[in-house]
């Protein structure tokens, strides 16, 4: 294959690719070869890769790239044969699970898997509203555009449409009652209620209620304690079924437990799944509750041409494995609570930094420009980023604001790759 310069690369894709596709950083980095939590360039340089939640066992994990081309090498086939592989997956996932989410389904992608429990509900549900939360993205479909403020409300975005109601998201850092605690108050309870009556007085119910365990590009939120399982009853009251996205949470990444749900004690009724599933491979799920799974059994079969291919589902068991057997979910506890302290340590130092939040390695670091008034520094959060490319080090912004640092790296950050992080990231806002 011929190498292109940078501006090569940078023309041939103006001319011939989609010009809504993005780039990251002003000097767009040219990457060539991945390993562990690190990224490198064309000239060899190693970049530490602290916002990849996608290969989650690290780039390139030889188990993983080894299943994939075992299996990849043998057969590839659709979920009209019988195969190992695929039931060998869905024994080994479900086990993460609580018990009631016994059904597996599976996908390509996250906004697959968002879609798909979007049918289940409403087959489940007989209904077709919805409730989000704010800033929450579910997907890129037409449909979960419309479950998604963060597009729907944002540039090129359409606006709400009728059949959805956002509620306010939950961020302690920033409740307009003041910090209510990190507790789910009446305040969060009467927002559901009013999304809840608004679908009523239009004639109508909700089919679901989908929420990320943590939302992500909300901004790398905690969500108080109690508030699923608030939210929960009032939505299954009203007969809407509980999804919970885990696109961006699952898979251990909060160290304390396989699913972000599990740590507001919660059970939802579906869980949808993607990223970090094949480590880089387009795999996505749905796990639902039995009886709504049994709901979608109309007649009309569910076929999807690649999802729980045999090599897909190889792949998918690799990462599983990986995660057990370098016991991932402890390491992202260990360098995640020295991510946190070492973060809040810089928050007493520089002013800059108003919040610091998260659980594992799915981590935010607010950055404002004043603590008592909290008027995001979004330049400064942007400027942060492009200067610890310089150091070696990739992170973005994301958030209403744009100006939270999220960090979810790979599960196998090392504690001297977080500490080399923290240095510099020390430098950087001593040096704005
Ligand atoms: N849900 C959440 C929470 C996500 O973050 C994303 C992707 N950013 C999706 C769904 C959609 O996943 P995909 O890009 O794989 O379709």
């Amino acid at each position: 294959m011929p190498s292109h310069s940078h501006a090569d690369l940078i023309a041939l894709r103006s001319a011939h690719l989609n010009p809504a596709l993005s780039l990251a950083y002003r000097m767009p980095l040219k990457i060539v070869r991945g390993d562990g939590a690190c990224l490198y360039d064309e000239a060899g340089r190693g970049y530490l890769d602290l916002v990849n939640n996608v290969c989650h066992v690290g780039h390139c994990h030889p188990d993983v790239v080894a299943a994939g081309q075992r299996q990849m090498a043998l057969l590839n086939t659709n979920t009209r044969y019988l195969h190992d592989c695929l039931v060998d997956y869905a024994q080994a996932l479900l086990a993460t699970f609580p018990p009631e989410l016994c059904v597996l389904f599976l996908t390509n992608s996250g906004t697959e898997a968002n879609d798909l429990a979007l049918r289940l509900a409403r087959a489940h549900s007989g209904a077709r509203d919805v409730v989000v939360l704010d800033h929450a993205y579910h997907g890129h479909s037409p449909s979960m555009i419309e479950l998604s403020p963060y597009k729907f409300n944002g540039r090129g975005g359409q606006g709400r449409a009728d059949h959805v109601q956002v509620v306010p998201m939950p961020d302690a850092y920033r409740e307009p009652a003041g910090p209510a605690g990190r507790h789910a108050s009446p305040h969060h309870m009467l927002a559901m209620a009013r999304a809840l009556e608004t679908i009523h007085a239009r004639g109508s119910s909700p089919a679901a209620f989908f929420c990320e365990s943590m939302p992500g590009c909300g901004g790398q939120i905690e969500l108080p304690a109690g508030f699923l399982e608030s939210s929960y009853a009032q939505v299954r009251a009203a007969g809407g079924v509980c999804v919970a996205d885990e696109v961006q949470t699952g898979f251990g990444r909060v160290g304390s437990h396989w699913w972000a749900f599990q740590r507001q004690g919660v059970v939802p009724d579906i869980v949808t799944l993607g990223k970090p599933m094949g480590n880089g491979h387009p795999v996505g799920a749905v796990v639902a509750r039995r009886e709504i799974a049994a709901s979608f059994a109309t007649g009309m079969e569910y076929f999807n041409t690649y999802a729980g291919n045999p090599v897909s589902c190889a792949v998918a068991l690799a990462v599983l494995a990986v995660i057990e057997r370098e016991e991932l979910r402890r390491n992202a506890t260990v360098v995640g609570t020295r991510l946190l302290d070492g973060l809040r340590r810089l928050q007493q130092r520089h002013a800059l930094i108003g919040d610091v939040r998260g659980a594992g390695l799915f981590i935010g670091a607010e950055l404002v420009l004043d603590r008592a008034t909290r008027v995001p520094a979004t330049r400064e959060a942007g400027e942060v980023v492009e200067r610890l490319v310089g150091h070696g080090i990739l992170l973005a912004t994301d958030g209403p604001r744009d100006n939270v640092l999220k960090i979810k790296p790979p599960m196998v950050i090392s504690t001297a790759q977080a500490d080399h992080f923290l240095a510099a990231l020390d430098e950087v806002l001593a040096s704005l």
